[in-house]
């Protein structure tokens, strides 16, 4: 593998919150065939050295030209996590795969389980009247269908909990290569779990929001969840959620 491409993936797997790659002895055999892997760390070239040491086995990058459907169909019928078992439906993302401004929230409700579909319950109405409701006050021709949406995890957590870090780990594969193939102009992060699982940083929303933070490049705008917006006496923070959704829309469509 060139250095370029190891760098790469490496970056990938930090992007993913993985932090330790362990080594394997690659199979005999495939010394023996002369098949070394094309993710071997070391080039064909070397079987004397490469029997000697093991090679570190990476799991694929996303595959050049990856497309939403193709990432859907990866997915399958995944049960790659503990989330799989309470599961009704798989809510993948919606709305406009060319859309130059991409929503992540943590992961679906009970609505969105139901459904199938991002942000559908009493959260994603708020969401659905503050990306319409702001675009309008800004001038800016926007419905919800236009812009994309989408979860960190994709299955609902057993009673709306926060999801694990190896849930995220595991599903974030998917969101990046979601992101990826969209490769939106900006990112809007709702809360703090969408925050961290995009930007890496440990702080808490308060913390992060308003600032533009960075996915892989991409300008990345924090904001509040908006079920936090649903409680009472968070007058404050709807007030700052509608100035990030500003920044963001005027970032995006200006
Ligand atoms: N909350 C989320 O984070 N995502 C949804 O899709 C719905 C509620």
């Amino acid at each position: 593998m060139k250095p370029d491409e190891l760098r790469r993936r490496l970056e990938f797997y930090r992007d993913i919150g993985v932090k330790t790659l362990y080594r394997q002895p690659v199979a005999a055999q495939a010394r023996v065939a002369g098949q070394v892997q094309a993710n071997d760390l070391e080039p064909p070239s070397a079987p004397a050295a490469a029997a000697r040491q093991p090679a570190i086995q990476l799991p694929p990058l996303a595959p050049a030209g990856d497309t939403l459907p193709r990432i859907l169909e990866d997915i399958g019928d995944c049960r790659r996590c503990r989330l799989h078992e309470g599961r009704t439906k798989l809510v993948f993302g919606v709305g406009n795969e060319r859309s130059p401004l991409v929503f992540v929230g943590e992961g679906p409700g009970a609505d969105e389980d139901a459904q199938g579909i991002p942000f559908v319950g009493r959260a994603g109405q708020l969401l659905t009247q503050m990306i319409e409701g702001t675009a309008k006050k800004e001038g800016i021709e926007l419905r919800r269908e236009d812009v994309y949406i989408c979860n960190v995890v994709k299955c609902r957590p057993p009673g709306n909990r926060t999801p694990e870090p190896d849930e995220m780990e595991i599903c974030g594969q998917f969101l990046y290569r979601q992101l990826s193939a969209i490769a939106p102009k900006a990112i809007c992060a709702l809360g703090g779990t969408a925050a961290r699982a995009l930007t890496g940083r440990k702080e808490g929303v308060t913390k992060m929001r308003g600032k533009w933070l960075e996915w892989r490049a991409i300008p990345v705008m924090v904001s509040y969840h908006p079920s936090y917006l649903l409680r009472p006496y968070n007058q404050d923070a709807k007030r700052e959620a509608w100035e990030d959704l500003k920044k963001v829309l005027h970032f995006v469509y200006d």
